[in-house]
């Protein structure tokens, strides 16, 4: 009865704010944040984060055990160590249990729960070149599409990298005849696959990359996989060889936590193999005990935790349902924008469609990520279909785009 007046009461406001008390914190402002943050949460269209996480009993067990009064750190190597107030144990099962689902073998395997998606490709760039120039005495190039995300850019630029922004076609993904043009024979290559690109959601045709990469095999490679939201659904759709190293090899891959998986600041994954981790510089640290070839020294022990948590709570079950419903919602969108003649695409395996860009007050109400591009029409927008992007949620859209 309750929850009917609060619907009821949410119709008649002519919109899907969560009605929810506010528990009082006994600070003014921090409560008018909350009401307004619970209030946007349902907007959230433009941006892969996923609004509708599932970690509340995690923090009724947390703080029923007071954990929030101990710091948990993960300092060190998961596979080796399983120190006191540590969760390494945890990380270490959330790597193995992941591993597979990306084609990896538990027994030659290496991994972290990093602090988030760009973490895991600053890891995997980090060791890509390492990697490289421990085989061959030479520094790498990078190779990054156009449109992947600028993560990649700005940490090859911390890295102090030679990179070549290679174009991609119109749609987002690098062009194979581009990547052929740019290489340079007489250095290692060190690639990175953009596997959702930023605004339109583009997978690169590792197909078409590796024959490039095959017609010379003078160049040693290292393949760095930036999959930082495709990476979460995709293992749990019947395109699942996308991200499966076993069907198209690489050496290592980035997801992010906080997209699909629902956790609720930002975290991911980073999963390389054995062989990789042990042609890494060593660093040994006498204070620490330990062999720190990963780039930060402390590491969130709670994340790990967290995704363990969701792993016994939603698991693969779980997420195959929430991946169809979000692929069935993009497809839902797409022929909703198509029906009232709405310029839109949307990339194959995507959830991301994008579309000519509405007045203002929509892009803000919406929360809406812009972009341009003369190809298109000029402006344009774009939405990620997470998972509280519902049907309801896309008739209301609509509706709005129709006025
Ligand atoms: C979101 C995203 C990133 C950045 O990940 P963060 O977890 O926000 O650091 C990198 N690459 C791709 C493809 C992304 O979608």
């Amino acid at each position: 009865m309750k929850k009917l007046i609060f619907s009821l009461a949410a119709l008649l406001c002519c919109s899907l704010a969560i009605a929810q008390t506010v528990v009082n914190s006994g600070f003014k402002e921090l409560d008018q944040w909350t009401r307004q943050t619970l209030s946007e949460r349902p907007y959230a269209l433009g941006y892969p984060g996923n609004y509708d996480g599932q970690l509340e009993d995690f923090y009724t067990w947390y703080t029923g055990n007071r954990l929030g009064n101990i710091l948990i750190n993960n300092a060190g190597d998961p596979f080796e160590k399983s120190g006191a107030l540590s969760s390494a144990k945890f990380e270490r099962e959330v790597i193995e249990y992941f591993a597979p689902l990306y084609g990896f073998d538990t027994d030659d395997l290496w991994g972290i729960v990093t602090m988030s998606g760009t973490d895991g490709n600053n890891h995997g760039i980090y060791f890509g070149v390492n990697y490289l120039k421990n085989k061959t005495g030479k520094m790498p190039v990078v190779y990054v599409s156009d449109e992947a995300h600028y993560s990649n850019y700005r940490l090859c630029d911390l890295q102090n990298l030679d990179v070549r922004l290679v174009k991609s076609d119109d749609m987002g993904r690098m062009i194979p005849e581009e990547l052929e043009k740019s290489l340079d024979a007489s250095r290692p290559a060190l690639i990175v696959y953009a596997m959702g690109s930023t605004f339109k959601g583009a997978i690169d045709d590792r197909t078409a990359l590796q024959q490039v990469l095959d017609r010379h095999p003078e160049i040693p490679v290292y393949r760095h996989v930036d999959a930082a939201l495709f990476g979460g659904y995709l293992p749990f759709t019947q395109y699942r060889d996308l991200v499966n190293r076993k069907k198209l090899n690489f050496e290592s891959i980035s997801i992010s936590g906080h997209k699909f998986f629902g956790i609720d600041s930002p975290c991911g994954l980073l999963i390389t193999t054995r062989d990789i981790y042990d042609n890494q510089n060593a660093f040994d640290v006498p204070y620490l005990n330990a062999n720190m070839r990963m780039i930060n020294c402390s590491r969130s022990g709670t994340d790990p935790l967290k995704f363990w948590w969701l792993i016994k709570k939603v698991g693969r079950k779980g997420w195959t349902r929430q991946a169809r419903r979000i692929m069935d919602n993009t497809t839902y969108l797409m022929s909703e924008l198509q029906r009232i003649g709405w310029p839109c695409w949307n990339n194959a395996y995507s959830n991301t469609v994008f579309f000519r860009r509405p007045a203002d007050g929509l892009v803000a109400k919406y929360n809406l990520a812009n972009s341009h591009d003369e190809r298109f029409g000029g402006d344009l927008s774009h939405i990620v279909v997470m998972q509280h992007v519902t049907r309801e949620m896309i008739d209301q859209f609509i509706a709005d785009l129709q006025k």
